[in-house]
């Protein structure tokens, strides 16, 4: 328009100032008429191509926004590593291009629920029956036809060739007139990406749960042919021994009889405590251990554990350090029987026959501190934390009978007294247990 009226304007001018008879609107050669009716012509072509450039322009620069905004989101959810943080980019780039507040829904078994909110977003139920209706749709909801209808939320649904996984929610300010045709362009164009990013996550959650299942299925199933190979192992040989006194052979001598049995009572005693120490096990699962401290001498429990392995430990020299006054220690007598039991059973087993084992103990500050050492293989760095793990058994001791549950029921032990258990390697060869144990504890009553 304002091309037409100047191109017109223009015309005017000229035949009034320059054409004669000046200042006034007639023509009194005829060849001007067509001067004036080609100026014309020249004018509002110009002035039209001109106002269709500007229009270009305007929609290029409109189109440039809409690029640089859903790229400024397609970077953000580039970078957002989980679930969380592509509903935050989500959030925060849909407030970038329309200031108002913004809620995401998310079905949760099959309801819509506010899976992430700003703080004043009106999600009451009446506005989650307006968002799960745009959920169940799939279209957008809220906005109303006319003014007294138009409310002040809009939901639009994250669709997906899947179908719709969630619903986006606006919250315009006071006073906001809706929003324009370009502003809901954009927020189709964001909310499509943004759904595509949302069922990404959605889907790499799912394989994440997925692989840890298979990984504890994994486990258990290694955890069981693996006990069960550990079980079976002694019973074989007691079986085997059994068939041969049965059998009554009389090549069998008396000394080699005797042998036999030594093997099996010594196999059967294996798994009577692998029984045991599953039994202690379930128990700390289950939460039902009990127990009941005293003050207890060192000394006693150590020898009770020690007289367990009497025939384990043969001619090894075990190097008893505790000094002649250490104080009486408040412990479970039975329960730490079975740690001391543990830790000497592996310094014997992973360590060389001929090798001593060393035993020692001193009060520091209020606990006293009792370590087992031996001159064995040692553990790897990356071990030292990692055996007291329920059934964790550290490369190097493969070639050795176990099960991987006796430290950790040693921790359990340890810890239901108050106290702590770690391992180191010594400076020249093998690993020290160190076990701490409160010496300040109040008497439970019996
Ligand atoms: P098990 O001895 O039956 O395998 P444990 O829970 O008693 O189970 O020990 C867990 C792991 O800790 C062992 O498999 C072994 O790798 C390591 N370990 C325990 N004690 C020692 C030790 N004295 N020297 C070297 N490694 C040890």
């Amino acid at each position: 328009m304002p091309a037409v009226a100047t191109a017109i304007l223009g015309v005017l001018s000229f035949d009034f100032f320059l054409v004669p008879p000046y200042l006034a609107f007639r023509v009194e050669d005829v060849q001007y008429v067509f001067t004036l009716f080609g100026l014309l012509a020249a004018g509002l072509v110009v002035g039209t191509l001109a106002s269709r450039m500007r229009e270009q322009a305007i929609q290029a620069r409109k189109g440039e926004a809409q690029t640089a905004a859903l790229y400024r989101l397609a970077a953000d959810l580039a970078d957002s590593a989980g679930f969380e943080e592509v509903l935050q980019a989500i959030r925060k780039n849909v407030k970038q291009i329309v200031n108002c507040g913004v809620a995401i829904y998310l079905p949760v078994g099959g309801v819509l629920e506010l899976a992430t909110g700003d703080p004043g977003f009106p999600a009451n139920e009446p506005e989650k029956g307006i968002a799960s209706w745009a959920y169940e749709n799939g279209s957008m909801a809220g906005g109303g036809p006319d003014e007294a209808t138009r409310r002040k939320t809009r939901y639009l649904p994250f669709k997906t060739p899947q179908g719709v996984i969630g619903v986006l929610g606006l919250h315009l300010r006071k006073g906001a007139e809706g929003l324009s045709q370009d502003e809901e362009g954009l927020l189709n164009a964001l909310v499509s990406q943004g759904a595509i990013a949302i069922q990404r996550a959605n889907l790499a959650e799912q394989s994440r749960r997925m692989e840890l299942m298979q990984q504890t299925e994994k486990l258990q199933s290694a955890l069981l042919s693996s006990i069960s190979h550990d079980l079976r192992t002694p019973l074989v040989s007691i079986t085997g021994t059994l068939t041969t006194l049965q059998e009554n052979d009389p090549g069998l001598d008396d000394a080699t009889r005797k042998e036999l049995i030594e093997n099996a009572s010594e196999e059967a005693d294996r798994l009577n405590r692998i029984v045991g120490n599953l039994l202690d096990l379930t128990k700390m699962e289950a939460g039902t251990l009990r127990i009941s401290k005293r003050p207890c001498d060192l000394r006693d429990v150590l020898g009770a554990s020690l007289e367990q392995l009497r025939e384990r430990i043969g001619d090894r020299a075990i190097r008893m350090a505790i000094p002649r006054d250490f104080p009486e220690v408040p412990m479970d007598f039975s329960f730490m029987m079975k740690v001391f039991f543990n830790l000497l059973d592996n310094a014997i087993k992973y360590s060389p026959e001929d090798s001593p084992i060393d035993v020692g103990a001193r009060v520091h500050r209020t606990a006293a501190e009792i370590e087992v050492g031996d001159r064995g293989t040692g553990i790897a760095e990356g071990d030292l934390t990692r055996i007291f793990e329920r059934f964790y058994r550290a490369e190097k001791a493969q070639p050795v009978a176990g099960t991987g549950l006796g430290l950790s029921i040693c921790k359990g032990i340890i810890e239901a007294h108050g106290g702590r258990i770690v391992a180191r390697n010594n400076a020249d060869s093998g690993a020290t247990f160190i076990v701490t144990l409160p010496l300040e504890e109040k008497q439970e009553p019996s």
